[in-house]
């Protein structure tokens, strides 16, 4: 890989330019946004990979190098809660009281989408995701941009999100225009999608504002997409995703049958001389510790050339419900003990 010096401290690794998360920087990675770029930025879920919301060559640009399916949609990026009504065609019921509670924050909301944002940001659908990050970069970024950013995951689809800069690059280095390098994502897991468009609250991806703290600031039930059958709830569910190289087989079930199971199988495969990545042996760790971890794990073990990696079951509470959801789609395999 290349690392060139260019003019003004900015380095281009193979075209792509690695910024700082500084104000110069910012503005041009806002500019870059403005031509239709691509701009790779952290926000405190994982990072993103943004183009203008509003511009469908842009958007159709990130479908085209991340790989992602056409019919997968993107999640809007705010700067202000105002911007909302940019991009959504109305407010259904407990949408201002979610966004007053939870915004800046990881909680994405489905609603109506406005005509400013075109079919290609959201599949078709007649909905759009929206929500405005707490981290400063990402908010900076879009504040100068002036235009809400669409932004999936910055890594390969199919691969673990990014949430570290380096992630992004190994990802996407020159198939993207930059990216702004803001240290490692503190949540670490993306955000909460919550789908406001039906009869009841539905959670279509579980993040860090839990079913709980949702229905206690709505002050009703929601309900959890999970085990569907047919027609999955959210386009993207379908998909195999967060997935390292090396198969990964997920261990569930009560504690000493799962570590009696994982010893077992440790014992098997590297007696046939395959390395074995253990991730997440120590089940006193708090979840939010554990899904700040986990993406960087699943890389760690692609560098470190796995063969297997065997995955323990953690409690789904908190953020632990998150780690599950994406460990249970990562996994080649889902074991009970
Ligand atoms: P990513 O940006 O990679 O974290 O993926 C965004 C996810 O948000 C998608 O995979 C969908 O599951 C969900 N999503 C985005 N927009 C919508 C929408 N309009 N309706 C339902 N789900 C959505
Ligand atoms: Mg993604």
């Amino acid at each position: 890989m290349m690392i060139k010096n260019m003019s003004k401290g900015f380095h281009s690794i193979t075209g792509t330019f690695l910024l700082q998360p500084h104000g110069k920087a910012i503005a041009r990675a806002a500019d870059i946004i403005r031509r239709g770029g691509l701009v790779a930025f952290p926000t405190e879920t994982v990072y993103g990979l943004g183009a203008a919301a509003t511009d469908a060559a842009a958007v159709r640009r990130i479908f085209q190098v991340k790989g992602r399916p056409a019919d997968n949609p993107l999640i809007v990026h705010v700067s202000a809660k105002e911007q909302l009504y940019v991009v959504a065609a109305s407010l259904p019921e407990g949408a201002a009281e979610l966004v007053d509670r939870f915004w800046p924050g990881p909680l994405s909301l489905v609603l109506p989408r406005s005509s400013a944002i075109p079919d290609e940001v959201s599949a078709g659908l007649p909905t759009v995701a929206v929500r405005m990050p707490s981290h400063p970069v990402a908010l900076r970024l879009i504040a100068r941009a002036g235009v809400p950013i669409a932004a999936p995951s910055a890594n390969r689809s199919g691969r673990p999100s990014p949430t570290m800069a380096s992630h992004v690059l190994a990802d996407l280095a020159g198939r993207i225009d930059a990216v702004i390098d803001g240290g490692p994502c503190p949540v670490g897991v993306e955000s909460t999608v919550l789908d406001l468009t039906g009869a009841v609250p539905l959670i279509l991806r579980p993040g860090a504002i839990t079913a709980e703290a949702i229905a206690k600031c709505l002050g009703r039930a929601v309900e959890i997409a999970g085990k569907y059958s047919g027609k999955p709830p959210s386009p993207g569910m379908k998909y195999r995703h967060y997935s390292p190289r090396a198969p990964l087989l997920l261990i569930t079930g009560p504690p000493a049958r799962r570590e009696k199971l994982i010893a077992a199988l440790k014992r098997h495969y590297q007696r046939r001389n395959l390395k074995v990545g253990l991730l997440m042996p120590d089940q006193s760790v708090d979840p939010a510790v554990a899904a700040r971890r986990l993406y960087r794990a699943l890389r760690a073990f692609d560098q470190q050339g796995a063969d297997l990696i065997l995955a323990q079951e953690i409690p789904a509470v908190g953020l632990g419900a998150a780690v599950m959801n994406r460990l249970a789609k990562a996994a080649t395999r889902i074991i009970k003990a």
